[in-house]
């Protein structure tokens, strides 16, 4: 039975009240790979009514109402992805597409996502506590760069006038604070969560203010050394217009607690209220989320603070329940077993961590266990299950982390024979070392190395398959010449260019964006070129994808 839309709904439950509701950009897709499904399934499994509003007409206050009050809070997220991203592409057009609503069709979610469905709640529940998380949340919960608005902003918790921010996947946090609300609690003090608080607290590491920091390029740099330096494990504090803001280290899950999110009855659709397709949904319906959080640490990329660089994996027997359950009544073909990277599953540290922002730069920490076999291993047991007819890695592959496992050449082999469909994604992003090193994404194994063994396998099994390059352009450090040389090595390493390529977005709090916006790598102080004007942008990105 899904999450309630509507009182009606709720009440053939037998609810007659709702404690918690959830304020989605999206449509409501009940289905693990969708956030809000998993918040709203696992707070169901801890003894909550759970409502959602889901794409709330933003013109309109009286759409927030549709629920009634409810007793604990409300929990606002833009959907899967930042708002200003579903609205604007990378060249600031806006988007006619929006994957994640019925149709696909742009233009459901607003601007600002989180602080106007914020402004609505206010206009009418002024008491009633507002949670807010997801990755719009997450990646703008301290003094951050918008692209789109090209202008430094403070933390989206202090904007949205918000009780508590939630970072990261969030359901531990999300728990939590309704099982303190419900016994009267204060929410201060949960990890993986950010607060504001009228007084400094002890022992905190203090950051450059938000006014230094949007005002001064030297102090928004420290702030941001300091920060990626220290978030993993020590208490955060930033002040802002006399008060304070306060983030929380982020919470460890374990493999147990990370099996539970995905052992809650999904029925794995969208509600039944859409009559259109929803793209996203289509994409994504057969594929099963392995693990979380990734080694890499890229600066463009949102995960090091989103997900976090520890990663978690499920245990095998709960992706088996998990596909178990999905082919009980046809038969199917997996697309994906994976996460962030694919063969990132079953990788840890062997001494339990450290502060390093990355694993894997500016070169392999010798305490990563690599273990590809594991992962190769569960999608063979995969295969062996009732009406599964396939599986494959849809989402791609680290290649570099791929052949640095044992016996490599044996289990590419092995892969190409068993997991490929058509074509495997892999991501160099450039080529270029300037670049790479903005990036903070030196290759562990040469590309072209990779490309040749590859090729030479499937000729070997007489399989038509070919690799596809996810290529970057207008990244820091990236010029025309620069992307005329990714042209063509790419093309002698492939035989071909790709016909789809992005253009570098900074995404708020990434290092990236930092690098954008002040010209400097915030942990190496190092200097690169950055190309911002819009007519130059479109000339760099045109010299790869032009024919
Ligand atoms: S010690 Fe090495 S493997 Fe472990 S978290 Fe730090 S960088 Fe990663």
């Amino acid at each position: 039975m899904f999450l309630p839309l509507t009182l009606d709904e709720a009440k053939k439950r037998g609810w007659n009240s709702i404690d918690i509701i959830l304020v989605t950009g999206d449509a409501y897709i009940d289905h693990p790979s969708f956030g809000t499904a998993v918040i709203g399934r696992v707070l169901e499994k801890a003894g909550y009514t759970v409502g959602i509003i889901a794409m709330p007409n933003f013109m309109d206050p009286s759409s927030i109402e549709v629920m009634g009050r409810p007793n604990l809070f409300f929990g606002i997220t833009s959907g899967n992805i930042d708002s200003m991203l579903a609205r604007f592409t990378a060249f600031k057009k806006i988007r006619n597409d929006d994957p994640y609503v019925p149709g696909g069709m742009g233009g459901v979610k607003p601007s600002n996502a989180i602080i106007t469905y914020c402004n609505l709640i206010k206009q009418r529940f002024k008491d009633v506590p507002i949670v807010i998380g997801g990755i719009e949340a997450s990646m703008r919960r301290l003094v951050h760069y918008d692209f789109i608005q090209n202008k430094l902003r403070r933390s989206i918790l202090v904007d949205s006038r918000a009780d508590i921010l939630v970072y990261g996947m969030g359901e531990s946090q999300t728990v939590e604070i309704a099982n303190r609300l419900s016994g009267g609690q204060s929410m201060e003090g949960i990890s993986g969560t950010v607060t504001i608080a009228r007084n400094k607290p002890l022992n905190a590491f203090l950051l450059p203010s938000e006014k230094d920091a949007m005002e001064s390029n030297e102090a928004l740099v420290t702030m941001y050394k300091q920060f990626y330096q220290n978030f993993q494990s020590k208490l955060i504090v930033q002040e802002s217009g006399g008060r304070y803001i306060v983030h929380y280290p982020p919470p460890q899950i374990s493999q147990h607690q990370l099996d539970s999110y995905y052992e809650v009855p999904y029925t794995r659709k969208p509600h039944p209220v859409y009559t259109r397709a929803i793209p996203a949904y289509t994409m994504i319906q057969y594929s099963i989320n392995a693990h979380r959080g990734c080694a890499g640490g890229c600066s463009f990329c949102t995960l090091t603070l989103h997900q976090g660089k520890r990663i978690v994996s499920r245990s095998r027997d709960s992706i088996k329940q998990e596909i178990t359950a999905i082919a009980a009544k046809k038969t199917i073909h997996i697309t994906d077993i994976g996460g962030p990277s694919a063969n990132m599953y079953g990788m840890e540290c062997s001494i339990g961590g450290c502060n390093r922002e990355s694993c894997v730069f500016p070169a392999l920490c010798k305490h990563l266990k690599i273990n590809t076999r594991e992962w190769i291993d569960l999608m063979d047991e995969a295969l062996t299950l009732p009406n599964v007819k396939k599986v494959s890695v849809g989402s791609g592959i680290r290649y570099d982390l791929f052949m640095w496992s044992k016996d490599c050449l044996r289990e590419l082999s092995h892969f190409i024979t068993h997991f490929v469909s058509g074509q495997l994604k892999v991501a160099p992003e450039h080529i270029d070392s300037t670049v790479l090193r903005a990036m903070r994404k030196v290759p562990l194994y040469p590309l072209a190395e990779f490309v040749k063994a590859f090729n030479h396998e499937c000729k070997r099994q007489a399989k038509e398959y070919y690799i596809v390059p996810y290529l970057m352009t207008c990244q820091p450090g990236s010029t025309d010449s620069s992307v005329y040389r990714m042209r063509s090595e790419i093309e002698a390493i492939f035989g071909y260019v790709p016909y789809q390529c992005q253009a570098f977005i900074p995404l708020p709090m990434t290092l990236s964006s930092i690098q954008y916006y002040t010209g400097s790598d915030p942990l190496t102080g190092e200097m690169f070129f950055v190309e911002k004007n819009a007519k130059a942008r479109r000339k760099q990105h045109g010299i790869l994808m032009r024919r």
